[in-house]
């Protein structure tokens, strides 16, 4: 059974049309790219999956139940996590406050990935609950330093500090930590540093090669092409083509021959 199945949606802002009939769908585990260029709809995609738009016709069915249409809030609480565009973090509260407010989260969330919550569970058995949330995060936090080194070297700081870049880097270790059963990022690497985007991209090859479900909003598709085992293309808010493994390289050389 899919992860995730979208079929045929279509979403309108007023009078203007976005998404015209998009279908697709991936496997748990597994990683799927979605690529497109200016204005092509991909924000507007992921928007809609995860309940910040709603959609006029279609559906959308993720872990084996219907979210077509569900508000925001009880996505996200399905297991279903958002990386947007621009920074999305507390400005007010340090990098670790900001890690550790996701955990909290996650904790909270009834429907997070079963194995993780399995291996929760059993670190933290006979604990009361505010016990366990202090010995779960002290754990949980070297495994997101280890992940984002550059997040360590400044747990303390105070997130609004950080540069974009590193605000990006924190947004996206707040929804990993939160341990989401699929976590969509759209374009991270939009207005990062070459070395940063190189980093990031570290990052995002290791929780794919740790089992992680992630899909990924990017329009410049060179980044991506080695990491994902599956991509859709979207133009004038249709899929024009996908293509699996083998075949996504050369289905983004044939349509973005410059990159
Ligand atoms: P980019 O890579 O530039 O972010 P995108 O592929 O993510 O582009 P979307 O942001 O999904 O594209 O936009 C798809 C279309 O919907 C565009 O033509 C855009 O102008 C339009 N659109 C997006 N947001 C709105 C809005 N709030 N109101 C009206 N039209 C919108």
């Amino acid at each position: 059974m899919a992860l995730l199945d979208v079929r045929d949606i279509y979403v309108s802002y007023g009078p203007y049309k976005a998404l015209f009939g998009v279908s697709f769908s991936m496997e748990k585990g597994k990683s799927l790219g979605v690529l497109g260029t200016n204005g092509a709809g991909k924000s507007t995609l992921v928007r809609a999956i995860s309940g910040l738009l709603s959609i006029t016709s279609g559906s959308i069915v993720f872990d084996g139940k219907s979210i077509t249409n569900w508000p925001a809030w009880k996505v996200a609480r399905y297991g279903l996590g958002h990386v947007a565009e621009g920074r999305s973090v507390f400005a007010t509260l340090s990098v670790r406050e900001n890690l550790e407010l996701a955990m909290v989260q996650s904790l909270d969330s009834v429907n997070l990935d079963e194995s993780l919550r399995k291996q929760q569970r059993r670190s933290s058995l006979s604990l009361s609950r505010s016990h366990r949330r202090r010995s779960i995060d002290s754990g949980r936090l070297d495994e997101a330093y280890e992940l984002f080194p550059r997040l360590k070297e400044r747990r303390d700081q105070l997130a609004g500090t950080l540069s974009g870049g590193e605000q990006r880097m924190l947004s996206l270790a707040t929804v990993v930590m939160a341990q989401y059963k699929l976590v969509m990022i759209d374009e991270l690497s939009l207005g990062l540093s070459p070395a940063m985007v190189d980093e990031v991209y570290a990052t995002l090859d290791k929780l794919n090669s740790s089992g992680r479900s992630l899909l990924l909003v990017e329009q410049h598709p060179n980044r991506i092409v080695e990491l994902v085992d599956s991509v859709i293309v979207l133009s004038g808010g249709k899929v024009i083509s996908s293509g699996e493994s083998a075949d996504i390289e050369s289905l983004v050389n044939k349509l973005f021959p410059t990159e």
